[in-house]
């Protein structure tokens, strides 16, 4: 088996942001490479999230440690978060060492090697971007924190400067009369605002990774439609069951996003992961925001988008496959509506999706430890838009044995046995 730079044959299964960008950046080593997916590339997670590529998000979200925040999240009183109580049972271990990890001391540890990925985030897509000719989806002019509450924008503004200062991550502080000016269609007057400089913001997220699978086919790569739970060892390699027929390779890569879990249980890996679930749904015939904005206070996101204004809401805790509970939709469109006018859904019933979570909030990339020729790439959470080309780049430079783009310790598997 080979993990030196000769040319090798891998599976990809999962053409999400991740996969695909793995694929990618093994076809332009010269590997053989087929991505698999049950579906078109980019039609899951990848397709529904708010389309920004996050270069201020240095930091994961932590597990909320005050009583307040928790006490509404119990209570289920905002749009941000809503739970199954049926989920809780499940979810109460990899839940217990998330709040763990979220204590300053660890966050602050994990979020410096969260960073590490996160710096390479828009010069890793640029390059793919501009080999997919996919810039007229990309607007390179930021996106908006706005506040309701001047206490909650005093701490974001805190924040904001720290990161300038550790990170280099460029920000605008705007007060109320300056972000009246900067969206004139909002609404109602608010605290203020703060424009974060370097993030992108991408008008349909899923037509950005179907740009990037073709680009992989031009490169030499396939993209085949199988199941990844027909996955076996094969030889000294893998292989799956495809519309085409069985694949075989001497790599497989894990990159299921939310499903990664699924795959992983049989073949005896009982990893921390849990999903955030969150839905999004467009609106049309008003007047939305000129730039992507998080109502900071209210707990979602308002991005102008092809189909129309996307508002997506934040965390729901349930069980991956448990059937939709949109509550938090109505909440946040009025919500939104407090500050745009977003009259007519698109879609007649919203979209939902999961963000593949971990119990420290760094994602799972590197060998599987206990299989050869198997590896993992997933559990990126909130920014695994973000960060699929740079996840990428690290895993084949891990397959290939190569200088890796970043010190691939803290997101090795072997961190959870
Ligand atoms: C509401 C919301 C807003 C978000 N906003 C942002 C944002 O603005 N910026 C950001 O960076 N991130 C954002 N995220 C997070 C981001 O969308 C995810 O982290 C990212 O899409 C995960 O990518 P992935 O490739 O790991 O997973 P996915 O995109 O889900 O890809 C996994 C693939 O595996 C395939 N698959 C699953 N099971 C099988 C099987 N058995 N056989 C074959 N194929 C299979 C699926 O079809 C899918 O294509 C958001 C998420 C949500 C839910």
């Amino acid at each position: 088996m080979s993990t030196s730079r000769t040319p090798t044959t891998v599976l990809v299964l999962g053409a999400g942001m991740v996969g695909t960008c793995t694929a990618i950046h093994l076809a332009l080593r010269g590997h053989t490479v087929t991505l698999v997916d049950r579906r078109e590339p980019g039609r899951e997670t990848s397709y529904g999230n708010a389309g920004i590529i996050q270069r201020e998000a240095v930091e994961p979200y932590p597990f909320p440690r005050d009583l307040a925040t928790l006490l509404r999240v119990a209570f289920k009183r905002g749009a941000d978060v809503n739970y199954h109580l049926r989920a809780l049972p499940a979810l109460a271990g990899p839940l217990a060492r998330y709040w763990w990890n979220s204590s300053p001391a660890r966050h602050a540890r994990i979020a410096q090697a969260y960073a590490r990925l996160i710096v390479h985030c828009l010069t890793e897509h640029e390059a793919l971007i501009q080999q997919a000719g996919a810039d007229d989806l990309v607007r390179r002019d930021g996106y908006r924190f706005v506040f309701r509450e001047a206490s909650t924008m005093r701490e974001a503004v805190a924040d904001a400067r720290r990161f300038a200062e550790s990170h280099g991550v460029r920000h605008a502080v705007l007060d109320s009369d300056a972000l009246a000016a900067a969206e004139p269609a909002l609404r109602r007057r608010l605290a203020g605002g703060i424009h974060w400089l370097d993030p992108w913001s991408v008008s349909d997220p899923g037509e950005l990774v179907a740009r990037y699978a073709a680009l992989l086919q031009r490169l030499g790569g396939r993209v085949v439609q199988g199941d990844a739970a027909s996955l076996r060892t094969a030889g000294a390699g893998w292989a799956v069951g495809t519309g085409t027929g069985k694949v075989e390779a001497e790599h497989a890569v894990v990159a299921l996003g939310p499903w990664s879990d699924a795959l992983l249980r049989p073949l005896g890996y009982r990893y921390p992961l849990f999903v955030k679930r969150g839905y999004h749904r467009h609106y049309t015939g008003g007047a939305g925001p000129r730039l992507t904005v998080l109502d900071a206070d209210g707990g979602l996101v308002i991005a102008p988008m092809q189909r129309g204004v996307r508002i997506t809401t934040g965390a729901e805790f349930a069980r991956l496959g448990a059937p939709p509970t949109p509550v938090q939709v109505p909440r946040a469109h009025a919500l939104a509506s407090e500050l745009f006018d977003l009259p007519r859904p698109v879609e007649p019933e919203p979209w939902l999706g999961a963000r593949p979570c971990t119990a420290d909030m760094l994602p799972v990339i590197g060998a599987a430890p206990r299989h050869r020729g198997l590896w993992f790439n997933f559990g990126h959470a909130h920014q695994g838009f973000t960060l699929g080309p740079v996840s990428g780049r690290l895993l084949a430079d891990l397959i290939e044995g190569a200088a890796p783009v970043v010190d691939p310790a803290p997101y090795a598997p072997q961190r959870f046995g």
